[in-house]
């Protein structure tokens, strides 16, 4: 069974208010099994409210809408209804007894206007609002020529509290007992992927991301860290771990180690946690315009467990070799700027820190070459970036890994593609 959701009022068309309901109600018929096919935002406008429900109530079989339900001029939910299904409204004595006791309880004389509150399309049955003065409206509407099919409209508050508790007390008891809903749910598990592109994903799993799939899975993207969403409409969660495992299997099987986890995890965690498995100690030297990855493992050791032990930063190449040159024994280099400098700057950096602070490991991350551009809001080309992991006993790693995105993106993708780089070597080397 398919839903549309209707979120009505002006300060939700105009972009002064974010819309919560639509997320909330989808969420709770999810758990239902009902599909919300489509979510719909209406300024307060009586034609565009009347093609709203008209719209919704031709394609889907539940239709849950949100606002307009209060007793001024611009709440037009009650009309709209009545003039898109040819329904003319009746006044509701049970309703406006329930109005009235309100302001009585509030020791306040019934504003006239209020009065509209109370007023019903016909055939609609009501749905309690047990602290508001704005009752619900419980409607099935039949195929006309307006829409094709059958649907079940069921029409809340705006004000959050409200709508849920009206949702949570009567919408959902009649969508069970009634629609016979409840059944099946949605289920969802999410794989988390880090080190490749959403097209490149889509191009190694061409067959799971098709549409008609059971179970469906999406991709989304946020700061470069890719979301695999596995979905299905199960009876419970055995079905469902049952039914997405070999979709599990072919998406390790074809991303090995680019999956890093699943569930609400980012690559932060996933490395973190295997460096605490393994009982090492990290330090992180950055060279360059920020600390970004000492930001992101400060942020977990704050969490309460061990992570970064030391950490440096330097603003530029020329700092770092500053730095080294106080020292007495110093690797006195000049850098003038070259990639093969660079990298070399890199792994002496990270071998040097990881000596001085007796540690495991130590991850070093170079100058991103054409860092000034950052304070534009451009996207910066790609350049090369080198990362390098010195570690006791071992001989240093180098990598170069190219990246260029927004500014915005590029912190978190740089700090991240170190993490991972981490990760990766802890886990192929040990
Ligand atoms: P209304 O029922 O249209 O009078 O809305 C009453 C209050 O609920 C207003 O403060 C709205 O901003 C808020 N509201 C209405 N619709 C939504 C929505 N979809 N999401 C979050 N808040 C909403
Ligand atoms: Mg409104």
């Amino acid at each position: 069974m398919r839903a549309e959701i209707i979120s009505i009022g002006d300060e939700l068309t105009s972009g002064q208010r974010l819309d919560t309901n639509s997320r909330w109600l989808s969420e709770q018929l999810g758990n239902l099994g009902v599909k919300t096919s489509f979510h719909t935002t209406v300024g307060d406008s009586m034609t565009d409210n009347i093609d709203a429900f008209r719209t919704a109530s031709g394609r889907v079989e539940i239709v849950v809408t949100t606002g307009g339900l209060g007793p001024t001029a611009d709440d037009l939910t009650r009309e709209a209804i009545s003039e898109a299904f040819h329904l003319p409204l009746e006044l509701r004595p049970e309703a406006l007894e329930h109005i009235e006791s309100l302001f009585a309880r509030r020791k306040r004389p019934m504003p006239e206007q209020n009065r509209i509150q109370a007023m019903f399309p016909f055939g609609a049955r009501i749905i309690d609002n047990p602290h508001g003065t704005a009752p619900g409206i419980d409607l099935v509407v039949g195929t006309t020529a307006e829409c094709s099919i059958a649907s079940r409209i069921f029409s809340l508050p705006g004000v959050p509290a409200e709508m849920m508790q009206m949702y949570t007390t009567t919408v959902e008891p009649r969508l069970i007992q009634e629609m016979g809903l409840g059944a099946k749910r949605w289920y969802f598990h999410s794989l988390k992927v880090f080190g490749i592109g959403e097209s490149d994903v889509e191009k190694l799993l061409p067959d799971l991301i098709r549409r008609d799939r059971d179970p469906i899975v999406g991709i989304t993207v946020s700061q470069a860290t890719i979301t695999l969403r596995i979905s299905a409409l199960c009876s419970d969660e055995n079905e469902f771990r049952h039914k997405i495992q070999p979709t599990i299997d072919e998406i390790h099987k074809q991303l090995g180690l680019l999956v890093f986890g699943s569930g609400e995890i980012d690559i932060d965690d996933a490395t973190h946690s295997l460096m605490l498995d393994r009982g090492v100690s990290l330090g992180v030297v950055e060279i360059g315009s920020g600390a970004w990855i000492q930001h992101r493992l400060a942020k977990l050791s704050r969490q309460g467990s061990k992570g970064l032990q030391a950490s440096q930063w330097f603003p530029s190449f020329e700092a770092l070799e500053k730095s080294w040159s106080a020292c007495s024994a110093g690797d006195s280099r000049t850098y003038v700027g070259s990639v093969e400098d660079s990298r070399t700057y890199v792994g002496l950096a990270a071998e040097r820190f990881r000596e001085e602070h007796d540690l495991d490991l130590c991850l070093a991350a170079g100058v991103y070459p054409t860092w000034g551009a950052v304070s534009t809001s451009k996207s910066l080309p790609s350049a090369d970036f080198s990362f390098s992991l010195a570690r006791r006993g071992k001989e240093t790693k180098q990598t170069l890994v190219s990246l260029g995105a927004h500014p915005d993106v590029l912190y978190h993708r740089l700090a991240k593609a170190g993490l991972n780089y981490l990760r990766l070597e802890l886990l192929q080397h040990g």
